[in-house]
This record gives structure tokens, sequence and C-alpha cells, in this order.
């Protein structure tokens, strides 16, 4: 299916910055996931592969991750495009690109959560995985409702944010809208106590549950995919690493832990600096217990594993029933267990 549009093709609908050719076999984008340059796309099998956030798919996937699609429904979309082609060529002459300028959109991410509220249903979603009203409020989890969206963004403007700076939000003519496909909760993910970026939690999805709030396919700010840190008590020992964001808040809340949540498995090219910067003798990997059977699951263990070694680290691989797929799973339904076998591995 996806071989019948032209990755390069796809790049073009979705504004993708090109920044070299090589040959005219693959091309190096501006990858949409991370800002990075570093996203590989090649013409002859249509597959893309960022080196540097590790998102990997086809033309098909591409489309699909960042519009917030399945793949069927991408199918159909770019079915639509009359001008898709299967033929894939560079259309685009690269063009010079600046390095990615660093800036954390804490300011302009409070004032937009501020701008929304928290449903009665997503309030007790949250709190059916573990969470108090204060860690909710603490938190800053809110309902993202699909009108008015441009009446909050104008308010904004209004009380002096510069919402520009918001990963998600893209100029259409002369309006401000932000890119989102359906209502949800809204996740914050902070970094030692910045905002970073925030995700939607879809109410409805068919593949993604949760999509970045991001721009880059309309022209807007890009999310960065950015990790969350959430740090425990200086004298913590063990650093646990576990995917998704969310997940990451509820251990945190939860344990007192220090934890890194990884947006994807794959997505780990801030470990390094985190794992320099930390005092914690162990990083402990508690990431889905899918790592039993999904193949790519347990690439990424290894990559992990890997990158906690050379930074001397000593890692540990945390198991649990494997019926509870996610920690956080585990933990609401045994958290007496869990806190008990947590205070013996940091003994
Ligand atoms: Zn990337």
């Amino acid at each position: 299916m996806y071989r019948d549009f032209a990755i390069t093709e796809v790049a073009y609908l979705l504004h993708l910055r090109l920044v070299k050719t090589h040959n005219n076999i693959s091309a190096d984008y501006v990858c949409p996931f991370c800002g990075k340059k570093k996203l590989n796309v090649n013409l002859t099998n249509n597959k893309f592969r960022c080196a540097a956030c590790g998102e990997y798919g086809n033309a098909l996937t591409l489309y699909a991750k960042l519009n917030g699609l399945s793949n069927s429904e991408a199918y159909k979309k770019l079915k639509d495009e009359e001008e898709i082609t299967s033929i894939g060529y560079i259309t685009q002459s690269p063009q010079p690109v600046a390095e990615k300028k660093v800036y954390v959109p804490d300011t302009e991410l409070r004032a937009l959560l501020n701008a929304f509220g928290l449903s009665y249903a997503h309030r007790e979603n949250l709190k059916s995985r573990g969470l108090s009203d204060s860690q909710i409020e603490k938190y800053n989890f809110k309902s993202l409702l699909l009108i008015g969206q441009s009446n909050i963004l104008n308010g904004l403007r209004q009380k002096g944010i510069d919402i520009e700076k918001i990963p998600g939000v893209y100029k259409e003519f002369s309006s401000y809208k932000l890119n989102c496909s359906g209502k949800g909760i809204l996740v914050p993910s902070y970094y030692d106590g910045k905002l970073r970026g925030v995700q939607i939690r879809l109410d409805k999805y068919s593949k993604r549950k949760y999509i970045w709030l991001s721009a880059t396919a309309k022209g807007g700010v890009s999310s960065g995919s950015p990790v969350t840190y959430l740090k425990g008590t200086e004298k913590e020992k063990i650093l646990f690493v576990t995917e998704g964001i969310l997940k990451a808040i509820i251990f945190h809340e939860l344990t007192g832990c220090s934890v890194v949540g990884v947006p994807g498995v794959d997505c780990q090219t801030e470990l390094p600096k985190i794992f320099t910067e930390t005092r914690c003798e162990y990083i402990a990997n508690v990431f889905d217990m899918d790592y039993l059977t999904n193949p790519n699951v347990k690439k990424a263990e290894n990559k992990l594993k890997n990158c906690a070694e050379k930074h001397n680290k000593k890692y540990i691989r945390l198991v649990w029933d494997k019926e509870y797929k996610g920690i956080d799973d585990y933990l609401s339904s045994s958290k007496d267990y869990v806190m008990n076998g947590l205070k013996c591995l940091k003994a």
C-alpha cells in the first residue's frame, strides 16, 4: 500500500525541509518528529528513518503519524491528493537549514494549558490510574476541546503570549489554529520542572492513542518529541526508564522515584545527556512487558542497555506479571507489593 505514494511526494506534501540529496537514491530532511536534520528517506524502498530520534516507517506511516491518522485513513487522504504519484524523484532543491534554535516553550505552554479546563470524565480517567486531585492539579492536566480554539489563542495573544512558539499552533489565512485531530486529555511533558511539550491522549483513536501537539505538517512549530524527566530525591540510586509521558508521571507520583519517560522506545537521543548528569548508579528498564513478543522493543532495550553501560551505570530490567502490560497498570493494581519490591531494590 505504501508503494502507491512516493515518499518524496509525501515529504513535499508535508512541507518537510530538504537538507541534502544523495545521488537521487536517498535524501535528508529536517525531521518533523525531533527537528534534527537527520531524517533520511530512501527513494528505492520508499522508507524513512531518523538517525537522531529513531522514528522510522514508510511513505504511508509518515503521513499517518504526523496527522494522527490510522494507515487506512492516511491512505484514503493521500488517494484524494491528485498530485501525489508513486514515482519518486526529488522536486525540491536543498535549502540551507539553520541549526534548530533550542527553545523551551514553558511559559507559552503553561498559558495555553491554563486556558483549558478539565472535564469530569477525564479527571475520573486520571484518578482511575491512581492520581489524586492534587496531583492532577500539580501537573496541569487539561481537556482539549475542538471548538473555540481560535478564541483561546487570540485571547493569549492579547495577553502578550507569543503563541507562535507553542508547538501545535499554526496560522491559516489570518487566524491561528491548533493542529489536532480529535478531543482528548492534554498530557504535559516536563523536564526537571520545565514544560517542553504536550501530548494529546485521544478519546477516540484507531491506531495511535497518544499524539504530540505539533504543527510541523502545517508550517507551525514541531513538538520535538521531548522526553519527560521527573526527579526523585537527591539520594536516589536508581533512575527508571519507561515508555510514555503519562506513564512516567504516574510512576513518579506513585513511587516518588526518579524516572525518564521516552515518547517511544526508540526515541533515546536525550538519554546520554541525562545519564551523564545523573548521580544514580543504576538504570532500571521498566518498558512495557510486550518486550517478550515485540522484536522492536527488544532491540530498543539493547540500545538502552548499551547506553547505560557506556555511561558506567549498572543496568537492570524489572519484570512483572505480563497480564499487566505497563508498569503503571501493575502499580495501580498491586501498589503495596510493588512498593515493597522497590524498597528491597533500593536497599
Ligand atoms: Zn528525528
